[in-house]
């Protein structure tokens, strides 16, 4: 925009300045003309004869002092008869000055040269005279030096270039405004746009006069309010996304294709034993050192197939199994971008399976041995018909045992499942404790009897209430009472008492019989776990009864412990919490 004002203005000035020289050369021309045609009316006398030369000279010397021109006259020969600039005499002739030659073929002529008498370059116009009869008489010539001429010339290019320094200048100025109006909000828009682009949310074009920037703005505006909408959105559905994985129970972590970490709820962390903080980003591998779960993820990435394996993983506090299920993660074009895993922690899953698996083991076996003893014995009965009666008794006998013992086994188990199948503590009822432990006592007084054990029982005058159903809490005194029967010797003492203390009832077992070693202790309520299995098996125990006992214990919320001086005896404590008074609440902690 500067250059075209700047180009115009030369252009213009240039012009200008041509046409000045131009116009200026025609005016002085013609002025020339003008004294000429003036000065031959003053010379015309003087070149006839009737006015003297003297005269003349002293005349052209005072008109050429006011007007600053040159005035010369000269006879028809050429000889200089007056001059305003210089001494005629001292002047040569003047006939063959290309003006007056001009002059004397045309009538008129002009020249432009250096003049040897006045010391400066002149201009010239030149006119032949001549008589009535148009006789040549003589010549006039005007002069004027170019000096003055291009002095004004040079006044006049001044004010040119002046005022083409300011058509400069206002075109300069009209075009940083012109230029203020675009590029200022052309400016605004482009930082606008790159702070939106730099995720700035609420980065607004602010808009000014109702031209196509405003409108430009108002579209950029409209753009950037949608796309803050739909990343609100978005992070609102984020937010919801990693609030449900991160409350998940389960595992869940995802990777890309480096097997660098994308996400990590606080499970999988907890299961894998991360201790990183910063996961995102970090390879797998170098954050759980496991290879196996390396194995899995590159596998599914090959393979871009569900696959699942089952760790085993060494903690502080024990080891853990945990089964992870992987899927690849895909783009919408199919291609694997990764994978997700999602893990579970089946240890305690794996626990009971085992438990079962070793119950059903144990069931078996201990099924079978009564069994097996049983058919051989009626296999012998059988094959030895001959069989002498006192035999065939004693094979009775034991055959008895050995059904007794099976049907001991069975109703354990039976007792067992019936415990084990119902649902929490939905058969309970306020029930008097002395009940079951009186009707247990009452059962197996005459055993102890048989024994020779002397069975002491205190039991309180006062109801002792609890919540509980009457049979199961009378089976846990007949196993407890019944062990003790078996594992006394002859001749001992067996104490059964009801205590009530800090909001418990307390049933205490005491024998004074063979004891049990402290490294069994932790283990004897266990299913089929007998200290000495021969010995149970002889005195019909059926390795069951004190896993009954802490299974219905614990039923009812209560505890069971065991004592033990080997070779002194034994002492189970079983606490069941008291019914509180209607109305009462307990506290759970
Ligand atoms: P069992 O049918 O063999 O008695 P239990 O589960 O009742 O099975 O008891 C497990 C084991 O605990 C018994 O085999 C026995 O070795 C030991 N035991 C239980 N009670 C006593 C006791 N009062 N005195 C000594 N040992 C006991």
């Amino acid at each position: 925009m500067l250059g075209v004002g700047l180009s115009a203005a030369l252009v213009v000035s240039f012009l200008d300045d041509r046409s000045l020289v131009r116009g200026a050369s025609a005016i002085l021309e013609r002025e020339l003309c003008e004294h000429a045609v003036l000065l031959e009316a003053v010379a015309a006398n003087t070149l006839f004869g009737t006015a003297d030369e003297p005269a003349l000279q002293e005349g052209l010397r005072r008109l050429g002092q006011q007007n600053a021109t040159r005035y010369t006259v000269l006879d028809v020969r050429g000889r200089v008869v007056a001059d305003s600039g210089a001494d005629p005499d001292r002047l040569e002739n003047h006939l063959q000055r290309p003006e007056v030659v001009a002059a004397t073929r045309d009538g008129a002529g002009s020249a432009r040269r250096y003049s040897t008498s006045v010391g400066d370059e002149l201009i010239y116009q030149a006119r032949a005279v001549r008589s009535g009869d148009g006789t040549l008489v003589g010549f006039v010539r005007v002069a004027r030096p170019i000096a003055a001429f291009e002095s004004v010339i040079a006044a006049n290019r001044q004010q040119l270039l002046v005022a083409a320094a300011i058509a400069v200048a206002v075109a300069a100025l009209m075009a940083c405004l012109l230029a203020r109006g675009i590029v200022r909000p052309v400016t605004h828009l482009q930082q606008v746009a790159e702070a939106m682009a730099q995720g700035q949310d609420h980065a607004r074009a602010s808009l000014g006069t109702d031209d196509e920037f405003a409108a430009l703005g108002r579209a950029l505006n409209t753009m950037a309010d949608r796309l803050q909408v739909r990343v609100e959105e978005m992070r609102r559905e984020r937010a919801k996304l990693s609030a449900i994985i991160g409350s998940m129970v389960e595992g869940v972590a995802g990777v890309d294709a480096e097997e660098r970490v994308l996400h990590m709820n606080a499970a999988a962390v907890d299961m894998l034993g991360v201790s990183e903080a910063n996961l995102v980003g970090q390879p797998l591998l170098e954050l759980t050192r496991i290879p196996e779960l390396h194995e899995l993820v590159t596998a599914i990435m090959q393979n871009g197939e569900k696959a699942s394996c089952e760790l085993f993983i060494q903690k502080a506090e024990g080891s853990r199994v945990l089964q992870i299920e992987g899927a690849p993660l895909r783009d919408r074009d199919g291609a694997v971008l990764g994978a997700v895993l999602v893990l579970h922690d089946v240890t305690d899953l794996r626990r009971l399976e085992a438990v079962r698996r070793d119950f059903v083991a144990n069931v078996s076996h201990e099924l079978k041995t009564p069994l097996t003893a049983i058919k051989g014995m009626i296999d012998t009965m059988v094959d030895d018909a001959a069989m002498p009666a006192e035999t065939r008794g004693r094979f009775l006998e034991r055959i008895q045992r050995q059904a007794d013992r099976l049907a001991n086994l069975v109703s354990d188990l039976l007792v067992l499942a019936r415990i084990e199948s119902s649902k929490g503590n939905e058969d309970h009822q306020p029930i008097d404790l002395r009940r079951p432990v009186h009707d247990s006592c009452q059962q197996l007084v005459a055993a102890a009897q048989h024994k020779r054990l002397r069975l002491h029982v205190a039991i309180p005058q006062d109801a002792v209430t609890v919540n509980g159903e009457p049979e199961s809490l009378r089976q846990v005194v007949d196993n407890l009472l019944g062990n003790a029967i078996r594992y006394t010797p002859e001749g001992g003492e067996i104490a059964v008492s009801i205590q009530t203390r800090a909001g418990e009832a307390v049933i205490t077992v005491r024998d004074t019989g063979i004891g049990i070693a402290a490294q069994h202790l932790d283990r004897i309520f266990e299913r089929f776990y007998r200290v000495d299995k021969a010995r149970s098996r002889e005195l019909g125990g059926t390795g069951l009864g004190l896993a009954i006992v802490k299974h219905v214990v614990l039923s009812h919320g209560g505890s069971v412990t065991v004592q033990s001086w080997p070779g002194s005896g034994s002492a189970f404590n079983v606490k069941i919490p008291l019914a509180l008074p209607t109305g009462e609440h307990r506290m759970v902690s």
